[in-house]
């Protein structure tokens, strides 16, 4: 799938729309989700242009991924959930339901979270 550049995130990237920012830095940009799912709920998308996860780990360097990997990190103990604990998401495709096609991990805190996935059988 080519990346497109008319992407939500992508102008957020490019100052094109606002966004309530976390953590940035050379690598990535963390900042709030706009409809909240938990009390904590922020999105972290790295500064390069790829789709998804599985674009990501192929095509990035592996000082872009070090750098991501670590901003996520950062941008969980900013958030101030690691003392509490915290779950990351990063759906990918029709069946993980990804909506916006700039990879983006997403960070959920604040309370108990519950087990992590109602079971679904396979189709
Ligand atoms: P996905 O299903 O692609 O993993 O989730 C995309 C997420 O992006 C959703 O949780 C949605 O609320 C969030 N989102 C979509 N548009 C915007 C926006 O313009 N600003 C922010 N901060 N979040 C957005």
């Amino acid at each position: 799938m080519a990346y497109d550049r008319s992407n939500v995130f992508a102008r957020i990237l490019r100052g094109e729309l606002p966004c309530n920012r976390v953590y940035e830095d050379d690598y990535a940009l963390a900042f709030h989700d706009i409809n909240p799912l938990a009390p904590v709920h922020a999105l972290v998308i790295p500064k390069g242009e790829y789709v998804s996860m599985d674009d990501f780990s192929a095509e990035a360097s592996a000082e872009a991924i070090a750098g991501f990997f670590r901003a996520v990190g950062e941008t969980a103990r900013r958030l101030g959930v690691v003392e509490s604990g915290y779950r990351l998401l990063a759906n990918t495709g029709a069946d993980g339901n990804q909506e916006v096609p700039h990879f983006h991990v997403h960070i959920f805190g604040g309370a108990p979270l519950g087990r992590m996935l109602k079971k679904i059988e396979r189709h």
